[in-house]
Parts: C-alpha cells; structure tokens; sequence
C-alpha cells in the first residue's frame, strides 16, 4: 500500500505505520526518525536540523525534500510505503506530488487521524523513546512501559524522553502542526484521496484503513 498518515504529533501515525508495515511489507518511511538518526550521528543534515526540532519548529522544506526524493526512489519502496511525519507543509505536499508524477507511483490514500488535544497531550507527556537511532522503539509509561525500567526490551539501549516531548516543545509542536500541517487534509480532500478516521484506538484506524484498500 501506498498512504499518507496525516495526524498531530502523538495521533498515532508510528504505531499504526509499524502495524501496516507487518500486513504487505510496505516500508514505514518517518521523517522525524531519519532526522533524529541524523542529528545522533552527527551528519551535515542533524546539525542543520538540530535547533528547529528542539524548538518544536518545523525543518526548512527543502532539506526535508532533499531526503525523501532519495528515500522514495530506493528498491524497498516497491512493495509499498507509509509516510509517517511527511509531508508537513503545502509546499512539501505539492513537491511530493510532482515527485510521485515524475516516479510515477500512485497514492492509495491520505490517512487523516483525528485525535483530540488532551488525549496527546497526556499521550505525548508520558511516552518515552529508545535512545538508539537504529530502534527508536516507542514506549510509554503509563499504556506500554518497559520490562525494566529505562531499557529498551528490544536493543537494552537507554530509553529516554525525547528533548521535543517537554511540555513548552509539545505546545509549540500542536500550534505548528495547526497552522502548517492541518491544511493538508483540505488539500487531500480536493484530490479525492483523504481517508478520515476518527479514533483514538490503532486497531480501529488500521481495520478502517483495510476496509478503504480492500485488504
Ligand atoms: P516527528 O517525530 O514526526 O514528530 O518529528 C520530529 C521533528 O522533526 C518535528 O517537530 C520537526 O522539527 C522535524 N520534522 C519531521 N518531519 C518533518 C517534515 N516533514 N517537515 C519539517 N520538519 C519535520
């Protein structure tokens, strides 16, 4: 399957990329995730990328097109992809639009995840990510904790509140995500490909997601 998961940080969208991912083999492809990778490592990209992410602020749109025009043209793309994170802006949407024309892939839908505020405020607050950019695996302390405290139970790398998941950061992320990414669904709805789902459970969102694909 080929989809866009549109949703505020914290709706949801990794943990229902990761159980799309074990149906047909599509690749969960997350923005934040190779940017976090980035900014770990050291590259020329993490250190041009640090300081918007900690602030809560959006990276600028042609350092986030630069990664997917390469990431979207790799073999594993093939069977199917989940966006997870991206696109974020209109200009992104319509940059991806010309990409996937220009690849020739079509997309199945645009997944719109509609989760109120306070439900990703307290989600946001109480989760907890493992520090190892290769596993990033998402915990939380109150519906999913670790098997010993602070370790991951897949890598036993430390597993630790993200610099952007402080109550300031997550504020300024949700105004961002309304000013500059929740205009996407409109802009989804126009081109006949937005899949509305509202629910607070992943079970819910991926059986509506099947049903939509015809799995
Ligand atoms: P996420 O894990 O998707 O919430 O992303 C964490 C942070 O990475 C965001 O708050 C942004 O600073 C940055 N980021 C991730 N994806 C994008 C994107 N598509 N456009 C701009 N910034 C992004």
């Amino acid at each position: 399957m080929k989809l866009i998961l549109l949703g505020a940080p914290g709706a949801g969208k990794g943990t229902v990329a990761k159980m799309l991912t074990a149906l047909d083999g599509s690749v969960q492809i997350s923005t934040g995730d190779i940017l976090r990778g980035a900014v770990k490592e050291g590259t020329e990209l993490g250190k041009q990328a640090e300081a918007f992410m900690k602030a809560g602020d959006l990276v600028p749109d042609d350092l986030i097109m630069g990664i997917m025009e390469e990431r979207l043209q790799q073999d594993d793309c093939a069977s199917g992809f989940l966006l997870d994170g991206f696109p974020r802006t209109i200009p992104q949407a319509q940059a991806l639009q010309a990409l996937l024309e220009k690849i020739g892939v079509k997309l199945d839908a645009a997944v719109n995840l509609d989760v109120p505020r306070e439900v990703i405020l307290d989600r946001l607050t109480t989760r907890r990510t493992c520090s190892n950019s290769d596993c990033q695996e998402i915990y939380n302390v109150k519906s999913k904790p670790t098997q010993v405290e602070g370790v991951c139970d897949k890598c036993d790398s430390p597993v630790i509140q993200r610099d952007d998941e402080t109550e300031e950061a997550i504020s300024k992320r949700l105004d961002t995500y309304n000013e500059k990414t929740a205009p996407l669904a409109s802009f989804y709805r126009d081109a006949g490909l937005i899949l509305d789902v509202n629910a607070t459970s992943s079970d819910a969102v991926v059986d509506a997601i099947k049903t939509q694909i015809g799995m």
